[in-house]
């Protein structure tokens, strides 16, 4: 199967949510950046919810065109959720079980889905970490993957690459209907 045929599933964690992801991603990468560390520990501290930080306080995401991206079932369930009121940027929440789903950036034309959404044998491997300037106090790497402080070059290059392909468009995403706290 061309691998633009391949689909993964990225649930929420009881099931009740579901996205198809088709195709290969943009780009793997953890992100260190104080706002996806501030969501972070907003989520965390919902009613049942699970770590979404690495122990290095990262936050592994798979980045996927928005027209690759299916809400299978459990819209009713995506509530987004906002750092302040003119933040950008937006996290969307399955709020069934509180599992943090993707980060949709105003007007891009990826999404960044939270890794842990898809089942542990289909993780992708993360390609890089951004960000980096922002990381915890005290966290330091000591492996060959390529840490950049801001947003690498090799980042924008691929997220340039797919809108290209996409002749420039940034899709609608049209299923999250809700605000999270409403
Ligand atoms: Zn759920
Ligand atoms: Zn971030």
């Amino acid at each position: 199967m061309p691998s633009h045929d391949m689909e993964k599933m990225a649930h929420c964690r009881c099931g009740k949510c579901e996205l198809a992801l088709k195709g290969a991603p943009i780009v793997t990468s953890a992100c260190y950046c104080s706002s996806c560390q501030k969501a972070a520990l907003k989520f965390e501290g919902l009613a049942g919810a699970e770590p979404v930080l690495q122990t290095d306080g990262g936050t592994p995401y798979v980045l996927q065109r928005k027209d690759r991206v299916h809400c299978n079932h459990g819209a009713e369930f995506l509530k987004e959720y906002r750092l302040s009121t003119e933040a950008p940027t937006r996290r969307v929440i399955a709020t069934c079980c509180n599992s943090p789903m993707f980060l949709e950036f105003k007007g891009g034309h990826w999404l960044s889905v939270y890794r842990d959404r898809l089942a542990p044998g289909e993780r992708p491997a993360t390609e890089m970490r951004t960000m980096t300037q922002d990381r915890r106090a005290g966290v330091e790497f000591h492996d060959a993957l390529p840490s950049y402080a801001k947003h690498s070059g090799r980042f924008m290059w691929r997220l340039l690459s797919a809108w290209i392909a996409m002749g420039f468009r940034s899709p609608r995403i049209d299923y999250v209907t809700g605000y999270l706290d409403d």
